[in-house]
């Protein structure tokens, strides 16, 4: 199972960068957190900790400059690379053989938990958390105190201007803290109907609803307290019946759980109840008290009677209420009402997606060639009518940490895909070209027009002003050769917020450019967030872009849907339904639009 947590197996994220790390990258940064980890642990540790963190941190860089494929450098056991001695290739083979890179396990088990989870927090390295430490800062929740009594304004290294950012930054991490991305709890999920499998049980809450994040696991059973406690026996920490409630809780992986349950008459009632965000959950239950009902987890009652409510929609009709896709039953589409949004039979579903847009290859940072990219997208076949298709996405030369193509080798990559092409292999050359501080692009226009798509995405200069990045952002969409704008808000959930930036302008940009604004499926972006796209529905056409690095990120489509779909999107509004001889048609006529 897939753990949210840092740790000592390979990281899924470049924290700087937020792409997704692969093959060689995952080792350069174990190497680089053990050189981190090391200097927390400064004197404390055995040795001389300094030296080895050098060691480390060396042996990360040159790995870094490589450009030699993770399995050729396993296969002669990390010898003969620059920086890295034999203690550390030795270490590195056994990681590669076994996913744990055991100096890295070892030092975190001397550090405790609270102090490593200050990594979470923008702007504090290495140096400071030691200093922090040795302060009896040692947790967010620490850190967020001491940002406010003034102590951290006091400290060393510190002063008043850093005390009131990091105090924004721990409050941001503390929020993210107690969630899970939607991969991980869709995992847990899964786990969680395969023990309850004989009672029915189906998703509730966050998960139902499709939120981009999940802070408490929530299901509903046909059965009883003790056959839910049956089920789980063993498999949750803290497992109880919750007293005076039908509700069984525990945690699973150190995220809430709570499972709902009910006779087969009830059922229904408790899907209602479980079924919505909290506004809607008041709603319905402010709808019963109208007409002398009660709505709760033991059912919808008239007085003493339990009226039979065996689906959901019974207890809809018992109420006078419309079923309402779960998807909408938050605050942000109740205040729309439900005459602008349409029917759930007509949201988009992964069955739409033709175009598998915005992909990375081992030409840049990905894990796989584009031929097995293109492979796998067409063996995963999403959509109905067999026509799927890869579109490639490789990053520009500014993107150098991720082995960004210059012009020349975008040219050569190019040839490449047009061979493959020819092939017959679907595919669609496209690029993800780095914005520039001043919004110009990172490549030439007659190379941008060479390609069948463009995605033009910022990955640097987070720290400009709103201004100047709103600024920025604005002239990339307007560029003429822009066909999409990737991640717009460069957040990374649970991580990271967005770049200050007027949001707004730049989506109104690029509804007058008619370029197309992403909805970055990665479970750890999902940027553009569904509360904007629902608002801005009608105004824009939207991409739901894998951004996939490997193989399997390609599966990551399910997530842009699921974003999609909270923002009541159909497939007319999302480019990727498009065939392939239509998507280079929708290029040609947007840049032909925009004159
Ligand atoms: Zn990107
Ligand atoms: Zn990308």
């Amino acid at each position: 199972m897939a753990k949210a947590k840092e740790g000592s197996r390979s990281a899924e994220l470049d924290p700087d960068t937020g792409e997704l790390l692969g093959g060689r990258k995952a080792l350069v940064s174990a190497l680089k957190r053990t050189a981190d980890l090391l200097e927390v642990l400064g004197d404390q540790g055995l040795g001389d900790q300094g030296f080895r963190a050098n060691a480390y941190r060396g042996a990360a860089r040159s790995l870094e400059a490589l450009t030699t494929d993770l399995p050729e450098l396993a296969a002669r056991e990390f010898k003969g690379i620059g920086k890295v001695g034999p203690g550390i290739a030795a270490e590195l083979t056994k990681y590669v053989q076994n996913g744990i890179f055991e100096p890295l396990a070892e030092i975190e088990a001397q550090i405790p938990p609270g102090v490593l989870t200050l990594f979470r927090v923008r702007g504090l390295g290495p140096k400071k958390i030691r200093a922090l430490w040795d302060a009896g800062v040692t947790s967010l929740q620490t850190l967020w105190e001491a940002a406010h009594d003034g102590r951290l304004a006091g400290m060393r290294g510190f002063g008043a201007k850093s005390a009131a950012s990091l105090s924004d930054a721990a409050e941001f991490a503390l929020a993210s803290q107690e969630r899970r991305f939607l991969n991980t709890a869709a995992l847990m999920g899964a786990q969680l109907l395969g023990w309850l499998g004989g009672l029915e049980p189906r998703l509730a809450g966050e998960l139902r609803r499709g939120l981009d994040t999940v802070g408490t696991l929530r299901l509903t059973v046909t059965g009883t307290a003790q056959q839910v406690l049956a089920a789980l026996n063993g498999k949750l920490e803290g497992l109880e019946a919750a007293p005076g409630k039908p509700l069984v809780t525990g945690h699973l992986e150190g995220l809430p759980v709570e499972v709902g349950y009910a006779g087969a008459q009830a059922r229904g009632a408790i899907d209602l109840t479980f079924g919505g965000g909290p506004e809607y959950r008041n709603r319905v239950r402010a709808r019963a008290r109208e007409l002398g009902l009660d709505l709760s987890g033991r059912g919808l009652k008239r007085g003493d009677e339990r009226l039979d409510t065996p689906g959901e929609q019974d207890a809809l009709r018992e109420l006078g209420l419309e079923y309402l896709p779960p998807e909408y039953r938050e605050t942000e589409h109740l205040a729309l009402g439900t005459g602008g949004l349409p029917d759930e039979s007509e949201l988009i579903t992964a069955r739409h997606m033709r175009g598998l847009l915005h992909t990375h290859s081992t030409w840049s940072d990905g894990a796989a060639s584009i031929e097995s990219m293109a492979r796998e997208a067409g063996r995963l076949d999403f959509a109905e009518d067999g026509g799927s298709f890869l579109g490639t996405g490789d990053h520009s030369g500014a993107a150098h940490y991720a082995n960004g193509l210059d012009a020349a080798r975008l040219r050569r990559q190019l040839g490449e895909v047009r061979e493959l092409q020819r092939s017959g292999l679907p595919l669609v050359a496209g690029a993800e070209v780095d914005i520039l501080d001043d919004g110009s692009l990172d490549y030439p226009d007659d190379l941008l027009a060479e390609l069948d798509y463009v995605v033009a995405s910022v990955h640097s200069g987070f720290t400009l002003s709103a201004e100047r990045q709103t600024e920025r952002l604005i002239r990339a969409a307007s560029h003429p050769l822009v066909t999409i704008l990737g991640h717009p808000t460069g957040r990374l959930l649970l991580r990271r917020p967005g770049y200050p930036l007027d949001l707004e302008a730049v989506l109104e940009a690029c509804a007058a450019n008619g370029t197309v604004v992403e909805i970055n499926a990665s479970p750890y972006r999902l940027d553009l967030d569904w509360r904007v796209a629902l608002r801005w529905r009608t105004r824009l056409k939207f991409a739901v872009n894998t951004d996939a690095h490997s193989l399997g990120g390609l599966q990551d489509v399910r997530y842009g849907v699921t974003v999609a779909r909270k923002a009541g999107l159909t497939p007319g509004q999302v480019i990727n339904t498009l065939t392939r001889a239509e998507l280079l048609e929708f290029v040609k006529a947007q840049r032909a639009g925009r004159g």
